[in-house]
């Protein structure tokens, strides 16, 4: 993208455009597409089957790549499945809204006894209720274009914003209320560019490919949504490596050694990266906010914002954009756990604890932003260029 909107330090962080593009193209992304590859990290638990609290109705999808598959492939780990039931073969059928999993929901407290269930105070969903959750393997699921438009998508969005986030600089806003707003936004832009890069370009030959008229029209014209990607890439990039001695001693074990040490080592490459850290010691600067007589309240505050922002999660109408958009408003949810889990009135002293599927929600969120920040640098002067021409 134009050299002169995008130089220098990104908008309220600690590093510039320049080293970002050069240490997620050289270190990161890498590293990440290996990392989310691993039985690990590829094997997602949710609750996709959900009643929407706000509105009785919403909209669905038009595609079949609307839905979510559930089924598992032939590694799936063994400690995953269940192991009493002898799997039909409507298991291994996938379709949309199918209610039951092929996978047991209630194993993993067992086999992954090494992982605490504790609850996210930033995230809606109740995580240690395994009863309705299911897992799906997110290498089968990508997200990309699923044709999810109008009237429910823009409830969807004008929610988020319009009651947990409102824009600035319209309104005064404190640095963290802008941070909410920025980390909302990125996430918004990030969507975009997955569905800008892989889209249904003619549905009658299944083509897919870039959409560069839809990065351009709805992304790099805005060159805020820019900012807000890059500054929520670097926020996510903070999480991980304050949390580095945590992500760094925890067991990434689904029964499969080989690929379990693999996960661990790419896992200890990514937190304690000397390119990265020697590039960009401190991504953000979380230190710089909740200051104040108030700040523990206006913490409380926001975090309820973003609660309901984890909710609204539920009224997304097409299968896969929801899984999709849980995974990553958890990943969020876990950021900002970990930064700010030593401010909070109930964390207070408190050490960190993760979930495992916040940890794999984190790393397959950070592995979304580095796609769209390449993407972005990749082609975004492409699709300028091409749209000015036009
Ligand atoms: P939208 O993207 O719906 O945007 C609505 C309005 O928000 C815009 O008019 C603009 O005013 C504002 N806006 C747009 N971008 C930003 C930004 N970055 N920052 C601030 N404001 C902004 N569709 C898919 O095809 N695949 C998916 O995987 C997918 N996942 C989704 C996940 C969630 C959680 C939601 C809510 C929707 C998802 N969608 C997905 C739908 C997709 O996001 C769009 O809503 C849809 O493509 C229609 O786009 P649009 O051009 O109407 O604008």
């Amino acid at each position: 993208p134009d050299a002169r909107k995008y130089s220098g330090m990104v908008e309220d962080c600690c590093c510039d455009y320049e080293t970002v593009n050069y240490i997620n193209k050289e270190v990161l992304h890498p590293i990440l597409q290996e990392l989310v590859k691993s039985p690990f990290f590829r094997y997602f638990k949710v609750k996709l089957w959900c009643d929407c609290p706000f509105w009785p109705d919403d909209g669905m999808c038009h595609l079949r790549d609307c839905s979510v598959c559930e089924c598992p492939d032939n590694e799936f780990p063994e400690a995953f499945k269940k192991p009493l039931r002898a799997r039909s073969a409507d298991d291994m059928v996938c379709q949309e809204g199918k209610p039951q999993a092929a996978v047991d929901r209630t194993l993993d407290s067992n086999a992954f006894n090494g992982w605490m269930e504790v609850n996210n105070p930033w995230t809606y969903d109740d995580e240690t209720n395994n009863a309705e959750m299911t897992y799906v393997n997110l290498q089968l699921n990508p997200e990309r274009y699923t044709g999810y438009s109008g009237t429910s998508t823009w409830r969807i969005w004008d929610a988020i914003y319009k009651e947990n986030c409102p824009k600035y600089p319209s309104e005064e806003l404190c640095s963290e209320q802008k941070v909410l707003y920025k980390l909302i936004s990125g996430l918004h832009s990030s969507i975009t560019v997955h569905i800008a890069s892989d889209y249904l370009i003619d549905e009658a030959t299944q083509s897919w490919g870039h959409n560069l008229e839809v990065l351009y029209d709805r992304v790099m014209k805005y060159p805020d949504r820019v900012q807000n990607l890059y500054f929520t890439f670097l926020f996510v990039l903070r999480a991980i490596t304050k949390a580095a001695d945590y992500l760094e001693q925890a067991e990434y074990n689904t029964g499969n050694s080989q690929e379990d040490f693999k996960a661990q080592s790419l896992a200890r490459q990514l937190v304690f990266n000397p390119e990265i850290r020697a590039a960009c010691p401190k991504p953000f600067d979380e230190a710089k906010l909740w200051k104040g007589e108030k700040g523990p309240e206006l913490m409380l505050h926001i975090q309820k914002q973003f609660r309901n922002i984890s909710a609204i999660m539920d009224c997304v109408g097409c299968e896969k954009c929801r899984l999709w958009g849980k995974l990553q408003v958890l990943g969020l949810g876990t950021a900002l756990k970990i930064l700010f889990s030593d401010n909070g009135n109930n964390n207070l002293n408190q050490p960190l604890q993760l979930q495992r599927n916040e940890v794999i929600a984190l790393i397959n969120l950070l592995n979304r932003l580095s796609e769209s920040v390449k993407f972005v640098h990749e082609m975004g002067l492409t699709a300028e260029n091409l749209m000015k021409g036009k």
